[in-house]
């Protein structure tokens, strides 16, 4: 049996909102914890630099164009989608953060630094909501 691609998850990079912070959370929750196999996280600030040169350079850019990446987003001006679609290609899909907070409002991050306990419990939510987007598309690769 061919061994299957994985995707990419690739996460806001904002320092300045929470949601940001919730992005890589989510993130590191799916590659990390619950689509180990499946996933693999890209660096947005990696990716806008264009790569490292002892890698061979633009690895992130060259593998959004030949898999399906997945951009994660803290707010409306979807940064991860822009860098994608900039340099590679159309993203998979996009899970926007602030929407998915909305459903769950007695979970309440700390802050932007500490997320707490409910925080972390959003983050995972989040991340649930990805992986549901990760299994649909692994299904077709
Ligand atoms: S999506 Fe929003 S929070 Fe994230 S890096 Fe862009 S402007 Fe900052």
């Amino acid at each position: 049996m061919p061994i299957k691609q994985k995707i990419g998850i690739i996460a806001c990079s904002g320092e300045k909102l929470v949601e940001g912070t919730l992005s890589r959370a989510a993130a590191r929750i799916v590659v990390e914890k619950l689509r180990p196999e499946n996933t693999i996280i890209l660096c947005q600030p990696l990716f806008m630099a264009g790569g490292l040169e002892r890698f061979g350079g633009n690895e992130e850019r060259k593998f959004a164009k030949t898999h399906p990446t997945i951009t994660i987003e803290g707010c409306e001006e979807e940064c991860a989608k822009i860098a994608v679609e900039s340099y590679s290609g159309p993203v998979a899909a996009t899970v926007r953060v602030k929407e998915i907070i909305k459903k769950y409002p007695d979970l309440i991050p700390n802050s932007r630094e500490d997320l707490g306990d409910a925080g972390y419990k959003l983050a995972e939510k989040i991340a649930e909501e990805t992986i549901k987007i990760v299994d649909e598309l692994y299904k077709n690769l």
